[in-house]
């Protein structure tokens, strides 16, 4: 089990719903949110960032790192890895700071497993027409990889039994706020507010 004293929120959702998308927002306008940036073997999309996005590795690399124990999780998906970084996610959580990790339901699943307090979120496409035209708009994707992650989708979405909270990408305003709306909720748990309200009392 891994100890930390931050928050941990684990956004998942079948590929092409709009995670990255809020993910991305979510960093620049909440404070105090770090993004776990995963190892990936698969090619950049335009306007990817290596170190910002994913850390974009060849093969070697990641079997490296596989058999160095570097991963908390990895998984092989849509014939390509992702992993999450055990370093990284060790120093924040040491250093009590919120992290986000965007990753697909098998590797929540170990996350989760490792931090059982972590905040387990599912973002669901509002339909899978929809879910089908957000993957065919990125316009990166053949026609094959849309056909293999529309396939991977029903498998990612009975997953959603295993999370605390659901929300449809509905407008990406909508599902901003209601996104913002948990993290900000967790924060103010009882249990993450007992220091503040001790020093309060304290006071008087
Ligand atoms: P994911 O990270 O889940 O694979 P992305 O964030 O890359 O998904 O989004 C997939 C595509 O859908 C992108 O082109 C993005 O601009 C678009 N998109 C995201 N959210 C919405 C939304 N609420 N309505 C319409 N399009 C959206
Ligand atoms: P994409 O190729 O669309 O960026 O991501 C494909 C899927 O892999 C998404 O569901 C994304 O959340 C997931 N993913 C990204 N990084 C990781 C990771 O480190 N571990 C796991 N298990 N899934 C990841």
């Amino acid at each position: 089990m891994l100890r930390h004293s931050g928050n941990v929120f684990v956004l998942s959702a079948p590929s092409g719903t709009g995670k990255s998308t809020l993910a991305r927002q979510l960093v620049k306008q909440v404070g105090d949110l770090n993004f776990s940036v995963s190892f990936t073997t698969r090619q950049p999309r335009a306007g990817e960032v290596h170190g910002r996005d994913y850390f974009f590795v060849d093969d070697a690399t990641f079997d490296d790192m596989v058999a160095r124990d570097g991963f908390v999780e990895w998984v092989r998906v849509y014939e390509r890895r992702y992993g999450t970084g055990k370093a990284w996610i060790q120093e924040k959580l040491e250093s009590g700071v919120d992290i986000l990790l965007d990753i697909e339901s098998q590797g929540a699943r170990r996350v989760h497993q490792a931090i059982p307090d972590a905040v387990m979120v599912f973002l669901l496409p509002p339909s899978s027409r929809e879910l089908a035209a957000r993957l065919r708009g990125r316009g990166d994707e053949s026609e094959e990889q849309v056909r293999i992650r529309l396939e991977y989708a029903k498998h990612e979405l009975v997953q959603y039994e295993g999370y605390d909270y659901l929300v449809v990408n509905d407008t990406v305003e909508q599902a901003y706020r209601r996104l913002e709306s948990i993290i900000t909720a967790t924060r103010c748990r009882r249990e993450r507010m007992g220091a503040t309200a001790r020093q309060i009392l304290d006071s008087f």
